[in-house]
């Protein structure tokens, strides 16, 4: 593309973003900030959550822990319970375990050192470094390869040219700044579907824009269909919870659960629970898989627990939400406890 090698050009094109970043950028909390640790957290949280969503968690973070120091002392479970909603909880015990650091050794202010940190990868190190410390290090999402693909006409652009391309497009003068003009181009102008490219500032040097959608080729990612068992024992003041481990919940609580179809004996023996009713079905998608769970509940002879005291996964919150839909519906009829005591 002969403007992306030429600075007259390429100073036109800054100038064409970035004024139109200033005339429409959302005005969102963590732009209102210079302080790395709430732009880290934002950071994070819009890794995997829609802005939308994210302005909630992230009220509810910042309030409960309001810098490193508060975070490094806060036990686990209270981290993991804030972040309750916001799923990929690997985030929040990252987020954690990298406040510890930082309380220990202090916040490095560039690149290079915050991608040591625990959990900080090269985009997170780019956004972090450019909007707090104006280092000029380009940021590669999903937002900026999208644009990236479509400006240049890119089917297939591998991880190394989109490297090296942000970086060429990146205004020097003000990284941090520009960084969020392209991820903001490609959230309000430059969509995954139907891009407004009548409204774009950088039409006239789109290569891509006669046939958008067809840049970048969609990535396929397979999901494993899974099929498990779940158990609700209601207890007279709540049900029985378990402490998950395993990579994705780790440090999250949630109903007694085991993959396989054919695991709720092996769910009754665990308890000494003789029998259970079916409940119904819950779905949940992970990653790499997609989860169909079969929901059985049971009385239980102990107290059980309040869910709302632990930090229970999304999943686990899908599987309470049925349970108490079923168990609301049966209670006139049966005059059986409820969660919580009720
Ligand atoms: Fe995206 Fe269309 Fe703008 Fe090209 S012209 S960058 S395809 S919105």
């Amino acid at each position: 593309m002969p403007w992306l090698h030429d600075s007259r050009a390429l100073a036109r094109f800054r100038r064409a973003l970035l004024a139109w970043y200033g005339r429409n950028a959302r005005d969102l909390p963590w732009r209102r900030t210079t302080d790395p640790y709430a732009i880290l957290v934002s950071e994070v949280l819009l890794q995997q959550t829609r802005v939308e969503q994210a302005l909630g968690y992230y009220a509810r973070f910042i309030e409960a822990f309001p810098d490193f120091a508060s975070l490094a002392r806060a036990p686990e479970e209270d981290v993991l319970r804030v972040w309750a909603g916001a799923g990929y909880y690997r985030r929040a015990r990252n987020l954690h375990r990298l406040a510890q650091v930082v309380a220990e050794k202090g916040l490095p202010r560039s690149y290079e050192g915050l991608l040591r940190l625990p959990g900080i990868g090269p985009y997170t190190a780019a956004a972090v470094s450019s909007i707090a410390f104006g280092e000029p290090a380009a940021v590669v999402d999903g937002n900026v390869r999208r644009v990236l693909a479509r400006l240049l006409a890119q089917a297939d652009p591998k991880p190394g040219w989109l490297r090296e391309t942000a970086q060429r497009l990146l205004s020097p003068e003000d990284p941090g700044r520009w960084n969020q003009a392209v991820m903001e181009l490609g959230s309000l102008v430059c969509t995954p579907k139907v891009p407004t490219c009548g409204r774009c500032p950088v039409a006239s040097f789109c290569a891509g824009r006669d046939d958008p959608e067809s840049y970048p080729l969609p990535r396929k990612r397979a999901q494993r269909p899974v099929s498990a068992v779940a158990l609700v024992l209601r207890g007279s003041k709540g049900y029985v919870l378990e402490r998950r481990d395993g990579q994705a919940l780790s440090g999250l609580w949630g109903f007694p659960f085991v993959e396989g179809e054919d695991g709720l004996r092996s769910l009754l023996d665990r308890y000494g629970v003789p029998r259970a009713e079916p409940l119904g079905t819950v779905e949940h998608a992970f990653t790499h898989k997609q989860l169909t769970i079969a929901v059985y509940e049971a009385c239980w002879r102990g107290r059980g627990e309040d869910p709302s005291r632990r930090p229970l996964s999304a999943l686990d919150r899908k599987i309470l939400a049925l349970a108490r839909r079923a168990i609301g519906q049966d209670q006139g009829q049966r005059g059986v406890f409820g969660p919580d005591g009720a």
